[in-house]
């Protein structure tokens, strides 16, 4: 803006004057042309200024966040800022509790660098499964990253009841412990919820989509579908829902990269050999875990990466200390020789 400002007054006024000069036929005409036009002047200069400011400020990507608040969702968040001014980021978290939570997160961590801290303004808070907030959070926005997800939550008295059978009673087979959904379920959260952000983000122009979804998705007897309750009574079929959201985002045709996450570490990232795969092959190795900041590191990476561009696929690491550190992620998504997930190799859980 300084330098806009700057610019402007130096070339408006330059701008002015020459303009006044190749009006005013004498000496004595130049100076009444000028003490006539202060306001004109100062009008161009003005102009030429903002327009320089506004030239200068469209370099930076726009990017929302949404899940903000949440473990991946906040890393995305702190590398964007970290990057400086490449991007202009913005924050969507659920509720305003979240919100403050976020905000302390951030300013501990921007503070201790001795950097601004994170504008009250730059976090926006709305429930996805509503499309009434989404609009204004994604106006003027130029990509997305959705980190929202229905959190499992385990039962309390389920918990005890496995333990009691598993460490007192030692039953060779203790069951498992229930689970509920934290913040709504995945037929709410993971289908209704992230199509409502897709279809903001087409409504507000905006053009590129990073989704980080879950390994899994081609595999109707994981885990991971078989816990919580759905809303028909029935299993939660959270990756069911994910899925069916991510054949909803390549249908709009906006510009896609969806990451299909292993199991995720709150550990430092950059510090492991990362991998990809498709359709749920890296299920078949003992070890498909990743640290949730290496997910966030390509997800900020495929937002300026056309290489990234309109894919989909698997991502884990191998285990801390194995295998050379990944420092190129073009290179590792060119390791796909082009692969992308097939959604052809969906289960149909959900209708
Ligand atoms: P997380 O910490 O559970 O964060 C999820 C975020 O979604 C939270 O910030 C939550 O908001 C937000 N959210 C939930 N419902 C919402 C709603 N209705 N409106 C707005 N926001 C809502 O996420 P994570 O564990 O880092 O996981 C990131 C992604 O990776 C998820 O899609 C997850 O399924 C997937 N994944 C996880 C694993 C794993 O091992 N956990 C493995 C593979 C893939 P609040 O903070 O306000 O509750």
């Amino acid at each position: 803006l300084g330098l806009g400002l700057g610019l402007g007054l130096r070339f408006g006024l330059g701008i002015s004057l020459s303009a006044g000069l190749s009006e005013s036929p004498t000496p004595q005409a130049e100076l009444y042309f000028f003490s006539l036009q202060p306001y004109a002047m100062m009008r161009l200069a003005l102009a030429a200024a903002l327009l320089l400011a506004l030239l200068g400020a469209s370099d930076a990507l726009k990017v929302l966040v949404t899940g903000a608040a949440g473990r991946t969702g906040s890393l995305v968040l702190q590398q964007l800022v970290k990057a400086g001014d490449q991007f202009e980021t913005k924050a969507l978290v659920r509720t305003e509790k979240s919100g403050k939570k976020l905000r302390r997160k951030m300013n501990r961590r921007l503070l201790s660098r001795g950097d601004p801290k994170f504008s009250k303004e730059a976090i926006v808070s709305a429930d996805v499964t509503s499309t009434e907030a989404l609009a204004s959070a994604m106006d003027g926005c130029d990509a997305l990253v959705v980190c929202t997800s229905a959190v499992p939550k385990p039962k309390m008295r389920s918990i005890l009841k496995f333990m009691w059978k598993k460490m007192v009673l030692r039953k060779a087979d203790p069951g498992r412990p229930e689970f509920t959904w934290a913040s709504g379920p995945p037929e709410d959260v993971d289908w209704t919820g992230q199509k409502n952000q897709f279809d903001a983000a087409v409504a507000a122009g905006v053009k590129h989509v990073v989704l980080v979804g879950s390994m899994g998705g081609t595999q109707k007897d994981n885990f991971l579908n078989s816990i919580g309750e759905g809303k028909d009574g029935g299993p939660g079929n959270i990756l069911a829902w994910k899925r069916k959201a991510e054949k909803y985002l390549i249908e709009t045709g906006l510009t896609y990269t969806i990451v299909h996450p292993g199991g995720l570490l709150n550990e430092k990232g950059q510090q492991r050999q990362l991998r990809v795969g498709v359709d749920d092959e890296l299920l078949a190795d003992a070890y498909r875990s990743i640290p949730r900041a290496d997910v966030a590191r390509v997800c900020v990476h495929a937002l300026t990466s056309d290489k990234y561009r309109n894919r989909s696929f698997d991502l884990a690491s191998f285990k801390a200390g194995e295998g050379a550190v990944t420092e190129e992620l073009d290179a590792l998504i060119d390791s796909l020789e082009g692969k992308n997930c097939d959604y052809g190799k969906t289960p149909e859980l959900v209708a």
